[in-house]
């Protein structure tokens, strides 16, 4: 099964993957996971995008088409796997047309995750991510996330603020989001399995939408 998530920053996609990813054995695919990683590694395509996120702005859609290209082909998409992330583009949207038509494959589900603009701008700027698991939780929650931890071993929690969460960043990412990726909305709406879904909601009841919408494992 080929999912493809489709919404603007901080409606949950990251969430949501992370949780169908368990539950129906995908993988995940997040192409901003790829280059928070490439950065921190400091590979060559990491040095690339590190601009460009720092400001907000989409990396050059060559640089994502390679990476996602490179991924796709890795043995372990066989499984299934779910697009957080990509495209954000129209080049990118075709880009993945042709991949997957060349990969004999499909998306058999596209959510696309709707939510007003004010909502994201709270969310964003009081999110926080750990830097061992990579769990993401509102500032709110924190104090029982780290608990919650604790009780684990190896206790190695450490939430902080992603650079590009920060308030003079999270505007720029919401405009780059409705000028560039929003006109792609309409041309996944017209293709079986698309569903819109109401991403104002709580997590488990968004949960229980795509869950559905799945049907049996
Ligand atoms: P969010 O969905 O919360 O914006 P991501 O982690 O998906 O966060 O992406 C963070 C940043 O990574 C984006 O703002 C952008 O700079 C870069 N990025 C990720 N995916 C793409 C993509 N498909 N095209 C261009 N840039 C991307």
């Amino acid at each position: 099964m080929n999912i493809l998530f489709i919404g603007p920053p901080g409606s949950g996609k990251g969430t949501q993957s992370k949780r169908l990813q368990d539950r129906f054995g995908l993988v995940h695919l997040s192409t901003g996971d790829m280059f928070r990683e490439a950065i921190a590694r400091q590979t060559p395509v990491g040095m690339k995008a590190k601009g460009f996120m720092d400001r907000g702005e989409y990396v050059p859609d060559s640089v994502v088409i390679d990476l996602i290209r490179d991924r796709l082909s890795a043995p372990d998409c066989k499984r299934g796997f779910i697009l957080d992330g990509f495209p954000r583009t129209e080049p990118q949207a075709e880009a993945l047309d042709g991949l997957l038509s060349g990969m004999g494959l499909k998306l058999d589900a596209i959510f696309q995750f709707d939510i007003a603009k004010q909502v994201l701008v709270e969310r964003l700027s009081s999110r926080r991510v750990c830097r061992t698991c990579n769990q993401t939780v509102s500032l709110d929650q924190v104090k029982q996330a780290i608990e919650k931890c604790q009780n684990s071993t190896p206790n190695t929690c450490d939430f902080y603020q992603r650079s590009d969460d920060a308030p003079e960043v999270v505007g720029r990412r919401i405009e780059v989001y409705e000028t560039q990726t929003a006109p792609i909305v309409g041309f996944y709406s017209r293709k079986p399995g698309f569903l819109k879904v109401d991403a104002d909601q709580n997590q488990d009841t968004v949960y229980g939408i795509l869950e559905r919408a799945l049907g049996p494992v």
